[in-house]
């Protein structure tokens, strides 16, 4: 297995990864109640641990993983016990912080995976913010996305999922499947059932349904990864003070 927790290196190694253009990942969690049935660390854990097996199925350049934010936006949970939340604005800036620091190292391309449905929507809006705010250059590439959202995976929980059509929910049967897949031993199967704060069905969960999901996001992802190391097909973040004019190739299917 190869060294990819950004936590694990040492200084040369930081050097090193930079000078070889490391794409690194960022995934980003939540802290918040998942039923009677799943741990509080379950957006967490899935979307770290999707990251860790894209980085390690990589080795034509390095994939570094951050340790996840654990901690998002979670204030319609709170009203269940275990819950921790940020508020709004002190969210978006732990992660704007997060990935200028990574950014102010020299990595310049950029992964934020997220696994909570409630940050969704700062997740995909932080790139603007860095290109606009934070002066993180076009030539960067910084991007956001919510593992359970790619398209292929979407097509893949719609053909494994039989209660909740697809739909991701909460704590429901795609969550559940995805935790029965990564860590078993902190799911109660007995209390599997719905109540109120589980959005959907987890009683249909199965290990065997969360290994094909897992498994379709981290195939999924490692294409998002190889796109952006190569720049295929990545759109660039331009920032307010950019002078220079960045000619657009035509595109021959345009004309
Ligand atoms: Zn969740």
């Amino acid at each position: 297995m190869k060294k990819i927790m950004w936590q694990e290196l040492r200084r040369s190694e930081f050097e090193a990864a930079a000078k070889a253009d490391a794409v690194v990942i960022i995934p980003v969690g939540a802290i918040e109640q998942h039923g009677n049935h799943l741990p509080i660390n379950t957006d967490a854990n899935g979307c770290l641990s999707i990251a860790q097996r894209a980085a390690q199925a990589i080795d034509e350049f390095p994939v570094l993983v951050l340790p996840a934010v654990w901690t998002g936006l979670s204030a319609m949970h709170m009203v269940y016990p275990g819950t921790i939340t940020l508020k709004f604005h002190t969210f978006v800036e732990v992660l704007t912080q997060v990935a200028t620091s990574v950014h102010a190292h020299g990595f310049k391309k950029i992964l934020i995976l997220n696994g909570h449905g409630g940050n969704s929507g700062v997740v995909s809006a932080l790139r603007f913010k860095l290109g606009d705010e934070e002066d993180i250059s076009y030539i960067s590439s910084v991007i956001g996305y919510s593992w359970w959202d790619i398209p292929s995976v979407r097509e893949e929980m719609e053909r494994v999922s039989q209660s909740d059509k697809g739909f991701v929910g909460h704590a429901a049967e795609i969550e559940t499947s995805v935790e029965l897949y990564l860590q078993p031993e902190l799911v109660d199967v007995s209390a599997a059932v719905w109540v109120p704060g589980v959005w959907g069905d987890p009683s249909t969960a199965t290990r065997e349904k969360g290994e094909r999901i897992v498994n379709a996001a981290v195939n999924a992802i490692v294409k998002i990864l190889r796109d952006l190391h190569s720049g295929t097909g990545m759109p660039m973040l331009f920032n307010r003070y950019q002078k220079e004019i960045v000619e657009d190739t035509p595109s021959p299917t345009l004309g």
